[in-house]
């Protein structure tokens, strides 16, 4: 993708403040951090978000996440962590190539990650379950 920063990123092209790469993945710091230690984890290559990454190299990246996370908790001494990835502008996604957010939290911080609960409709939920589940 000519036009992506991620890719530039992944490729080395532009810089990045990196704590890990290998053949498939880049792990570094976000430019404009929700709080101390907030960083992405990418696959090097493309894929826009969630709708189009292979499974396989999904489940990886998670794997490679957990270590990520352990790593940072150890470092920072963060109480907890929220592990965000968005997909589509109307989920707030602004870089059209698949990252997981990682944001430690700490007491006091200014990070946000909420909803309104709503209610549900235990008929309509079991047709969404039968309907979603269907040739998983
Ligand atoms: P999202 O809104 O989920 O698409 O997140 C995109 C994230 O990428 C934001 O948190 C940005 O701060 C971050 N970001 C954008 N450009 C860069 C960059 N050059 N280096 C590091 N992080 C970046
Ligand atoms: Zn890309």
């Amino acid at each position: 993708m000519d036009n992506c920063i991620f890719c530039k990123i992944a490729a080395g092209e532009i810089p990045s403040t990196t704590i890990y790469e290998d053949e498939e993945f880049r792990v570094f710091f976000d430019i404009n951090p929700a709080s101390k230690g907030h960083c992405l984890v990418i696959p090097k290559q493309h894929y826009d978000n969630v709708f189009e990454i292979d499974g396989e190299k999904a489940g990886r990246l998670f794997a490679l996440a957990t270590r990520v996370a352990r790593n940072l908790k150890q470092e920072l001494n963060c109480e907890g962590m929220n592990i965000v990835q968005n997909n589509g502008t109307i989920a707030g996604q602004t870089v059209f190539h698949f990252h997981l957010h990682l944001i430690p939290r700490y007491t006091g911080d200014q990070v946000r990650v909420e909803w309104h609960p709503g209610q549900a409709d235990p008929e309509e939920l079991a047709k969404l379950a039968e309907a979603v589940g269907r040739g998983l």
